[in-house]
């Protein structure tokens, strides 16, 4: 039996590739730094999957920017705009970035998706459903495949120069020719994406045959596609790929992950390689078939070590899910974690401020290494009692312990009444009484919650939490930003306001870190994309709000002015969908806690006499699962969890929500069954061609489509905008329609800020005036 590891994190104990790219790319280090700094971390993730005893380790799981990237650059899909004579790593920068060091000082700071010398960097996205984005490949009609970066081969050489005894093995890792043309963008369009596979392929078996020529046996192929429900176009493309890639003396592992294999469940066991691997974590209802299924004579690699999560693996239980696979496949069966491990955060070890008990239930990348290597040892009969014991332990504390389970949390969700949590009267009744409460004029302007965050807010609340500075100095450093931003509304018109949210750090962290069963990591980084991490906090357990989190600010806030201020929180589906999520309930579950403490929030906001509550759904669309029939489901709890949290208030109280997305198209129902009095959406970006959803389904709430894009600096004019409203108002009547930017503010400097909102405040104006 083999162990192997599909992808070890890349960005360091402490995210030391972040800082050597980051000081590369502003010209503080030379390459050289940056690829000793690399060059560092591979030997030490290496060393560390060497030591947890894999014995089948993963090459070209490493990449400065993305890994989606590296095949682009390894398949010469580099556009047109990034081309020179010869490859260089800049080239893969500019791709990412827009931009590299020697292009020095054209673009913006954030260097993403602006113009510079080299072109517009490429598009974004997010990898299945996870938080990391890659960069999407761009095929024009003169692409031509053609092996250019061969970073690749490099570092195959130098991993195996470290091969010094028998035991172990490295494994290039790549992306599945089928999987990397189903991401890709076709942006020439006169050739069909799949008639460009027999090229595709004719470049994978010459890099296959190059790592064949370097002593490599097996190479991993993820083709993680299999998770989703493929038309018979896409599953024809699987055969035809891996007939045409069976011609080379190299092993494939097909890793497929995040799904069940579904409807190609016959395909992924017919396809002609030397082994499958298989997430039996997300996969679990289908592990039983495939073991019935799949060729003894291969390899089926099984993992049941979660790649997604922080929690540790039930080993005794996936023991037992194991046994009829052992039984069948004897060394034939090879263990992993369920997916790459790029997905957790690197190593709990470091962590020093974690509850110990909460520790204890965790496992991030290096110790699921542990885990899968105990899992592995007591299938081959070598059991390590003692560390099956601690896991054992440990696995049945947390199911008693009491810092996840509170029982008056629980007997409020089991009370909870579904079939009660409407708003008491309809939408059209409701917007009477709001408009008799509120006398807005026509065209209402207002902002979506955050104002600029300053140099000088972040350094004060960075010293409040060190203690530098007292609560009573934070409070007025606080108050007197509420106070500014509130004369700036008041200057520039605004008929809705916000207070800024100066107070938060994080839309996510700063609920989360007033909430009880919510954890934070010290160290707990994950890569979202390039240089960039993010922290998700953990949900350990019940979730309870002890006290008003927000009520303080909001209230202050509108005590400095007779306009109507916003009261202002994130959503619970957004809340869970940016955290670790515990896996010992449904995650609707989850979200229904998380809904009720929104809830009495919303009725503590609504009695101190905030009668506008906005809340975020930020990330409700990228919660979708990877298979559209598992779609309504989630979108029902979803739903529900919008209904928990604010279906509680009077009729003529305005609930508010904001996403970040104008892509509707296939879920505006369950976005009106929401019922938010006003939903405020991004679609400046795309000039208004994002209302598309509402042509063929009319919203029946109040709309308010970002008039202006708030990612780049650039002031738009007043006409600008009034071309944007009045293309809206040809699909949602003028009296349901609010004017606002797309987003919040708070990346944004008041430079551009104050004049940009302005404007906007004019073309409201103007608008008015012309209906009038
Ligand atoms: N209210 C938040 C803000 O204005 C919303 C942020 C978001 O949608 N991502 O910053
Ligand atoms: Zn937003």
């Amino acid at each position: 039996m083999t162990i192997h590891n599909l992808g070890y994190p890349r960005i360091g104990d402490f995210r030391e590739l972040k800082f050597a790219l980051e000081a590369y790319w502003k010209g503080e280090k030379t390459l050289t730094d940056l690829e000793a700094q690399a060059r560092e971390i591979r030997y030490k993730n290496f060393q560390t999957q060497i030591a947890a005893g894999i014995e089948l380790i993963p090459v070209n799981d490493f990449a400065y920017y993305d890994q989606c990237l590296n095949m682009s650059t390894l398949l010469g899909v580099i556009p047109k705009r990034f081309r020179q004579d010869e490859y260089d790593i800049d080239i893969a920068f500019r791709m990412a970035r827009g931009r590299a060091p020697s292009d020095d000082g054209i673009g913006c700071d954030e260097g993403h998706l602006c113009e510079s010398r080299a072109g517009f960097a490429g598009a974004m996205k997010k990898w299945f459903d996870t938080n990391y984005h890659y960069i999407v490949p761009e095929l024009y009609d003169d692409t031509e495949f053609k092996i250019t970066d061969t970073r690749l081969f490099n570092e195959v050489a130098e991993a195996l120069a470290l091969k010094q005894d028998g035991n172990i093995d490295f494994k290039p890792v790549l992306i599945g020719p089928v999987t990397y043309l189903y991401l890709a963008e076709n942006v020439g369009n006169a050739i069909p994406k799949l008639s460009r596979l027999p090229e595709l392929l004719a470049v994978y078996l010459q890099i296959l045959q190059k790592l064949a020529d370097q002593g490599i046996r097996w190479v991993q192929v993820d083709e993680p596609i299999l998770g989703l429900e493929l038309n018979a176009e896409w599953q024809n493309a699987f055969t035809t790929a891996y007939e045409a890639l069976s011609k080379i003396q190299v092993k494939l592992l097909v890793a497929t992950y995040f799904e069940t294999l579904g409807d190609n469940l016959d395909l992924a066991c017919e396809l002609p390689v030397a082994g499958l691997h298989y997430d039996a974590v997300r996969g679990e209802k289908q592990l039983a078939c495939l073991v019935e299924q799949y060729p003894a004579h291969k390899v089926l690699s099984i993992g049941l070590v979660e790649g997604r999560n922080i929690w540790k693996t039930d080993i005794t239980a996936a023991l037992k899910q194991l046994a009829d696979a052992k039984a069948k496949f004897a060394n034939n069966l090879w263990i992993a974690p369920s997916c790459s491990l790029l997905h957790v955060p690197v190593n709990l070890d470091v962590e020093q401020k974690l509850d110990p008990e909460l520790k204890n239930y965790l496992s991030f990348a290096k110790q699921k290494l542990d885990e899968v290597k105990l899992l592995a040892d007591a299938l081959n009969g070598k059991p390590d009692e003692k560390a099956l014991a601690d896991n054992a332990k440990a696995i049945t504390d947390k199911k008693a312990s009491k810092l996840v389970h509170n029982a008056a949390v629980q007997a409020r969700i089991a009370k909870l009444d579904e079939t009660a949590l409407n708003r008491p009267a309809p939408y059209k009744e409701r917007a009477a009484l709001q408009k008799a409460k509120f006398k807005l004029p026509l065209f209402p302007t207002t902002t979506i919650g955050s104002f600029p965050q300053t140099a000088e807010i972040r350094q004060t609340r960075l010293k409040f939490k060190k203690g530098d500075i007292s609560e009573a100095q934070y409070i007025e450093a606080m108050q007197a930003e509420i106070r500014d931003v509130c004369a700036r509304q008041e200057r520039i018109g605004i008929d809705v306001f916000v207070h800024g949210e100066p107070e938060r750090n994080d839309m996510v962290e700063y609920f989360g870190e007033q909430l009880k069963g919510y954890a934070f990591t010290q160290f707990g980084w994950v890569q979202s994309y390039g240089s960039r991490c993010v922290k998700p906090p953990i949900i350990y357990g019940d979730v309870s709000r002890e006290k008003p989190m927000t009520v303080f600010w909001s209230q202050y806030a509108q005590s400095q002015t007779a306009k109507p201020m916003k009261g202002m929180l994130s959503g619970a589906v957004t809340m869970l969908n940016w955290s670790f999520v515990r896996n010992d309930q449904p995650r609707e579950q989850t979200c229904n806690q998380i809904a009720l403490a929104l809830r009495d929030e919303v009725l503590d906001l609504e009695a101190a006499g905030i009668h506008m509550i906005q809340i975020d759904e930020a990330a409700l669309r990228e919660g979708l699962p990877l298979k559209k029939s598992d779609w309504e489901d989630y979108l029902r709890w979803a739903v529900k969890s919008f209904h928990i949290t604010t279906s509680g208030v009077a009729n003529d109280t305005q609930i508010h929500t904001h996403m970040c997305y104008s892509e509707f198209n296939d879920i505006i129902e369950s976005v009106a069954a929401m019922d938010a009095d006003c939903i405020t959406i991004e679609t400046s970006k795309s000039n208004m061609k994002l209302l598309d959803a509402f042509v063929d389904f009319e919203y029946p709430n109040e709309i308010g489509p970002g008039v202006y894009d708030i990612h780049s600096p650039n002031i738009p004019t007043v006409e600008q905008m009034i071309g944007l409203i009045e293309k809206a108002a040809k699909l949602i009547p003028a009296e349901r329609l609010w004017v606002n930017p797309d987003c919040g503010l708070k990346t944004r400097g008041w430079k551009e800020t104050e004049p940009a909102l302005t404007n906007m405040v004019q073309a409201a104006k103007k608008l008015r005036k012309q209906i009038a």
